[in-house]
């Protein structure tokens, strides 16, 4: 297969998709091989899933023994393996309990739905509002992406949930004027991770925290991107003090498998009945047999100190990236979720109005690195956690080479 036949032109899936595919046929560890047999590294980690890099033969080994024994059950039943995994999911006596989904969105779904139960059970009508900030990213189906203030993302789709406010991100003295008992709960994420890597204050922290607690409000925490490390903690929450009542997660869950998983308190766990959530596919015994090694080696004090180091390496030299290309703007994110700024009226040669973004990533992936876009003008780079300095440095290598491109007016943005 020749470079080109690679990128599949004509695809039978729907038009939501780029016209123009990469197809990817295998990996080891943090590169790819598209099916021309080309390599590629990894900046993306299948958008933050593949946390623990490509071709693992101990995860395989799970699923191909969990599969020979069981596959599939259904929630009118319990398995070892999910028995195993929500018992280490709750052994730090933060959270009583835990349900398993199978994506990030419905995993948001689930923790909207449990702040309203517990709105109504514990208070009783009239108290059913949620709250969202600009810029957040929750998801596609219709209760997530209500809270999900895109109008890209929304407009097709309207009419949406009903009772949803939204507030402006880290305005921390607006959300006093904002909140109150009407409302059951609210929806936030500690770095907007589809949102251009924003940030939460410490101060807007502590004011959720406050106002929450003070109209007995459910306070979610969206780490389905951030959770399980990637940002340099556990969870991204302790970093800026957040105390969420429930935190959702997904993506590293399974290793790329769907999994996702709702961690829930004991206040909303007593006023839960039998029947009133479920879902068929949830909570396998196969992904939660992965998720339990993933746990493992993602929880693991070493395995997270690795990755607030080589963090902060790709930090160091995005920083002086960006201190060299005058059309690079500041730095994002922490841990292995960083991102950095570009600044569109800065690039030479550049049309008027044009997004310059589509074309920067195809130069990246041509000279043979991946790497994402997150909001309108950022690179995120989301990589494997087992990432090497000397990839992060192969990776910046490339970076600069495209650079270079830009700055010299060889490589043409935005036509
Ligand atoms: N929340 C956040 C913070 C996300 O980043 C995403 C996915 N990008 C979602 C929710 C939705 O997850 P999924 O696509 O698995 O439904």
């Amino acid at each position: 297969m020749s470079r080109d036949t690679a990128l599949i032109k004509e695809h039978p899936l729907p038009k939501c998709f780029s016209p123009e595919l990469l197809m990817i046929s295998k990996g080891d560890g943090v590169w790819l091989e598209d099916a021309s047999g080309r390599r590629y590294l990894d900046f993306t980690g299948g958008i933050a899933v593949n946390a623990l890099g490509y071709g693992r033969e101990d995860l395989a080994q799970i699923v191909y023994q969990q599969m020979k024994k069981l596959v599939h059950i259904s929630n009118l039943f319990i398995t070892e393996p999910v028995l195993e995994l929500a018992t280490k999911m709750i052994a730090s006596g933060d959270f009583q309990t835990v349900q398993f989904l199978n994506s990030g969105s419905e995993a948001n779904e689930t923790a909207l739905k449990y702040a309203r139960l517990y709105a109504l059970r514990k208070k009783g009508e009239g108290h059913h509002k949620l709250l969202c900030f600009t810029g957040s990213f929750h998801g596609r189906t219709m209760g997530a992406l209500s809270v999900t203030p895109n109008p890209k993302y929304q407009t097709p789709f309207l009419p949406l949930v009903p009772g949803v406010e939204v507030a402006e991100y880290n305005d921390t003295a607006g959300l006093e004027k904002t909140l109150d008992a009407s409302f059951a709960g609210v929806i936030v994420e500690v770095i907007q991770g589809e949102g251009g890597l924003a940030g939460m204050s410490r101060e807007f922290a502590s004011e959720l925290n406050r106002l929450c607690r003070k109209h007995d409000l459910i306070l979610i925490a969206d780490e389905v991107q951030t959770g399980l490390s990637r940002t340099g903690s556990f969870y991204a929450s302790t970093e800026v003090g957040l105390e969420p009542d429930i935190i959702t997660l997904a993506k590293p869950l399974a290793a790329g498998l769907p999994l996702s998983a709702v961690l829930i308190p004991e206040k909303i766990n007593t006023l839960i009945h039998v029947g009133d959530h479920g879902t068929t596919f949830g909570g396998g015994p196969v992904t939660t047999a992965v998720a339990s090694k993933v746990w493992d080696i993602l929880s693991n004090p070493q395995f997270i100190a690795q990755i607030r180091d080589k963090g902060a390496y790709l930090a160091e030299r995005l920083e002086v990236l960006a201190e060299k290309y005058s059309f690079l703007g500041g730095l994002r994110g922490r841990g292995l979720l960083l991102g950095i700024e570009v600044l569109p009226e800065r690039l030479p040669q550049r049309e008027e109005n044009a997004d310059a973004m589509p074309a920067l990533l195809n130069a990246f992936r041509e000279e043979g690195l991946l790497i994402l876009r997150s909001g309108q003008n950022v690179l995120r780079i989301a990589p494997p956690l087992i990432i090497g300095t000397e990839e992060i440095d192969t990776g910046i290598t490339i970076m600069a080479r495209v650079f270079d491109g830009v700055e010299s007016g060889s490589l043409k943005l935005g036509t």
